[in-house]
């Protein structure tokens, strides 16, 4: 049967500016790892298709179907701080876009389909173990109601990749509302090219913020997802680890699962990156982090927001301005709740920051802390301090209107039982590097509902012992 796959291709419309047209590059012997028929499902897609022979063999680079425009998308970058006006899609692959069940356009996209103008020195490929992580953490994401790009399938390509070391090769599906970052708005103003910034604009409201009207409508609007996004990411301890322009997304979803991480004991200043000696995008730095690339965004939009440059920039640094406020009032909805509060106070926040504190230093595990609350349970040894802070707490929790068990029941639905740990994701990349993929299917079962109790899979809620320990990851 041959595949059938209603692409609506509107980036491949774009100018050719926008993008190298490129094939993904067929790989010797695919095998189906893994395929998110519910995701499939969510797409139109039939799940049998993609699971047959035609359909691994697309998932794998092996078969360009019929209504494909596969291509590799221009953009630039700051990485670290330093602007780089070419990167671009170096080993990934836009097959195409779906309109899904609810009529949401959404792109699909192989990781690690072979070679294209934009990879330099790179081989195009990915390796077996990251395309696990970032199967696993995205999933995970998802199922958390973190906005994120998703994994639609994992092949292993029968070849090897050279990561200082021999590892097997592999390639994932991932699927996103677009692949759109600040630094495809990066790669056009930097070549002063407003005419294409204009269309990319316009190309971007329509497909995420269609009651954006102006420049500035659509810089306030990733503003709003960015702040958003990012006190979701604090909720969950959830360490992006790589956050360069052009690993944002202009749709507010998380992209890039790289260096990433969910922290176990909390201090905010955690980093998991090998590369990010200065902590520049530690766990409490990720805000500020957020507002220094979308100043980059509002610099390339200068020539959008007003004709009159000096007016331009008057409203461009309002609009950044306005993300703390966005951002603390977030980042309050967002931990309210894990504390069972559902009125706003002024103390809030220093309520919370005094948890926080209590937490980082007794290094007490940032998921089981929270969820211990939720539990009853005292989530740190008894300390004067400790002890004072939860009178507080229950004093605080007097004044809400609702009664204790719906108090508990917010909790439980804000204080994930499961993340992804590190240790865990390492041992199932482990297992399945012997073609042993059990424990990676056991994984994303478990993360599938992280709110829920498994009194069967309490292993999994506990810490790493020391040497179990994961200080770094890697993409
Ligand atoms: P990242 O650090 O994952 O955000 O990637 C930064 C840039 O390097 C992007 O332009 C990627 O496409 C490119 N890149 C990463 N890995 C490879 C690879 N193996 N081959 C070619 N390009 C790559
Ligand atoms: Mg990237
Ligand atoms: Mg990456």
């Amino acid at each position: 049967m041959t595949l059938q796959i209603p692409f609506d291709n509107s980036y491949a419309r774009l100018p050719e500016t926008f993008y190298a047209r490129q094939a993904p590059q067929p790989v010797r012997a695919p095998r189906l790892i893994r395929l998110n028929t519910t995701l499939a499902e969510e797409l139109g897609l039939d799940p049998d298709h993609l699971a047959s022979e035609d359909g691994v063999a697309m998932l794998a680079g092996n078969h360009v179907p019929e209504g494909a425009a596969p291509l590799a998308q221009a953009y630039a970058g700051h990485q670290f701080g330093n602007f780089v006006p070419q990167l671009g899609d170096g080993r990934a692959i836009l097959l195409g876009e779906v309109l899904d069940r609810q009529g949401r356009r959404r792109d699909i996209q192989l990781k690690g389909a072979g070679r294209t103008p934009f990879s330099r020195a790179g081989d195009g490929r990915a390796a077996l173990g990251p395309v696990l992580r970032e199967y696993i953490v995205s999933e995970a994401m998802h199922a958390l109601g973190i906005p994120t790009t998703r994994a639609l399938a994992a092949v292993t390509t029968g070849e090897d990749v050279w990561r200082n070391t021999r590892l097997p090769g592999a390639v994932l599906t991932r699927v996103a509302a677009s692949h759109i970052r600040v630094g495809t708005f990066q790669y056009f103003a930097v070549r002063g090219d407003t005419d294409a910034l204009r269309v990319l604009a316009d190309h971007v409201i329509t497909r995420h913020y269609p009651e954006a009207e102006t420049g500035l409508d659509l810089l306030n609007a990733v503003i709003g997802a960015q702040a958003r996004l990012i006190a979701q990411w604090m909720g969950v301890g959830f360490i992006h680890g790589v956050m360069n322009t052009d690993n944002m997304a202009v749709s507010g979803e998380t992209i890039d699962f790289g260096p990433c991480a969910f922290m176990d004991g909390y201090h905010p200043d955690t980093v998991f990156s090998s590369i990010d000696h200065m902590g520049r995008y530690a766990y409490a730095r990720q805000a500020d982090m957020a507002v220094w690339n979308l100043a980059q965004l509002a610099t390339c939009l200068l020539p959008l927001i007003d004709t009159d440059q000096e007016r331009a920039i008057a409203f461009a640094t309002a609009a950044i301005e306005g993300f703390g406020d966005v951002f603390r009032d977030a980042w309050l909805s967002v931990f309210r709740p894990k504390f069972g509060l559902a009125r706003a106070e002024d103390d809030d926040a220093s309520l919370i920051h005094g948890f926080l504190d209590l937490m980082a230093a007794q290094g007490t595990d940032f998921t089981n802390g929270f969820r211990a609350i939720a539990e009853g349970k005292p989530p740190f040894s008894n300390t004067p301090a400790g002890a004072d802070w939860a009178m507080r707490w229950q004093t605080r929790l007097a004044r809400e209107s609702d009664r204790r068990h719906v108090q508990d029941g917010r909790m439980r639905a804000a204080n994930p039982a499961y993340i992804p740990r590190n240790h865990r994701i390492e041992e199932a990349i482990a297992a399945a590097m012997e073609d042993d993929f059990k424990p990676f299917e056991t994984l994303l079962d478990l993360l599938a509902t992280p709110y829920a109790d498994r009194p069967d899979r309490i292993d999994f809620r506990a810490p790493p012992r020391p040497e179990q320990v994961v200080r770094q990851t890697f993409c």
